[in-house]
């Protein structure tokens, strides 16, 4: 549906109309320097041929020094598996753990891939709301409620993508008292929007007491150092698991790009500055964003933590009408913010959150500037 949205964008584009993007989820900035240059160096090397499948021992060097430096995770090149993107990490480990009838619990909103994933391995998404009065977290007790005797895993995302909501370690302490109870039970920990991470240290419940051996970190350059393109990620996780995943990512796509490797190896073990600028420049973009949005009168607006999105209730806004049409769901609402407003964004519905919508804003500050403009005008004809 986000790139659905996107698409719809582009075509009225196409047709000459000016849209204000703010669907998709993608840095807007460009890979630092030094890293462009060591895939030039890979390339000028003829490091272009077939990789280990599981990723270049030299690359999971510099992941297990990433591991240990920033989340104080000790793992070995056997418990690392590099892909094509977060992505592929992620569906590796649904793929390979997730059988027939397995129940995985998400909570919502979720980021659109999760359910499909699963579902794709035969399993059952069992979802668990959470709304804007609970910080879009999922707390003890409804996960301890969620979980059945054929619960098998539960797929985190901090700081999350679609609401911005970052765990802290405390409460990853918590949940990890619930999941301990249950013999088996795995978490599958997506931490691609570590770094965009606006009230301090990042917490990977990993790293949380007896959580290691529970847990698959997914994580990657894609946001971190604006590396979307060069499609890689990686999971860490015991040796069994990581196994078993790369069993089936040796049938589907071999090792990633190898010159895309030499470029991610530089990402993790070179300066670390662009990665703080970048944070700073979404930080000033989303305290702007939050600002001219919670001046806008029928939308409820929270202070994302983390990640580059923001998710405002706007189900005040249901069953008014500009006259041609009714705004019944978050859809119809982003729809009509695309087609009367000229602003792109992504309806609740499709991250399991029917009474929000999301606005990505991985954009300049002159366009988040337009994009409060045009909403707030095109929401006054609805009555
Ligand atoms: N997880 C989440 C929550 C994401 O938002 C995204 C990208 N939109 C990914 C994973 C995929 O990242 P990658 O580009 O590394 O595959």
């Amino acid at each position: 549906m986000t790139f659905a949205m996107n698409q719809k964008s582009n075509d009225l584009k196409a047709k000459g109309i000016d849209i204000v993007n703010m669907s998709l989820g993608e840095p807007d900035f460009n890979t630092p320097e030094h890293v462009k240059s060591a895939a030039s160096v890979a390339l000028d090397e003829n490091y272009t041929r077939y990789t280990p499948v599981s990723g270049s021992l030299s690359l999971k060097k510099a992941i297990i020094e990433k591991l240990q430096r920033e989340n104080g995770l000790t793992y070995g090149p056997a418990e690392i598996l590099v892909s094509n993107g977060a992505k592929q990490s992620l569906c590796n480990a649904v793929m390979a753990l997730i059988d027939d009838g397995d129940e995985v619990i998400i909570p919502a909103p979720y980021w659109v891939s999760y359910p499909q994933m699963v579902l794709l391995a035969g399993g059952t998404p069992v979802h668990v709301d959470t709304g804007i009065g609970q910080g879009f977290k999922m707390t003890p007790e409804q996960l301890e409620r969620a979980i059945s005797p054929r619960t098998k895993m539960v797929i985190l995302c901090s700081p999350s993508n679609p609401s911005g909501a970052v765990y802290s370690r405390e409460e990853l302490e918590a949940l990890s008292e619930t999941i301990l109870r249950h013999e088996g039970l795995l978490v599958l920990s997506d931490e691609i929007y570590e770094h965009l991470n606006y009230v301090g240290a990042h917490a990977s419940i990993a790293a949380c007491k007896g959580m290691r051996e529970r847990t698959i970190v997914v994580n990657g350059v894609s946001k971190a150092y604006a590396m979307t393109g060069w499609r890689i990620g990686f999971l860490a996780a015991p040796e069994w698991i990581v196994s078993a995943c790369g069993m089936l990512q040796g049938q589907y796509t071999s090792g990633p790009c190898s010159i895309s490797q030499k470029a991610a190896e530089a990402a993790w073990l070179g300066p670390q500055a662009c990665v703080e600028d970048m944070r700073l420049a979404f930080e000033r973009r989303r305290n702007l964003l939050v600002r001219l949005m919670s001046e806008i009168p029928g939308l409820e607006v929270s202070v994302p933590e983390g990640a580059f999105y923001l998710f405002p209730k706007c189900s005040s806004y249901f069953g008014k009408t500009d006259g041609s049409r009714v705004i019944k769901t978050s859809t119809d609402f982003a729809m009509f913010l695309l087609e009367v407003g000229h602003v792109a964004t992504v309806g609740g519905d499709a991250f399991g959150a029917p009474d929000y919508f999301r606005l990505s804003y991985a954009t300049s500050e002159e366009n988040i500037m337009e994009a409060a403009k045009r909403i707030r005008k095109a929401l006054t004809l609805l009555k």
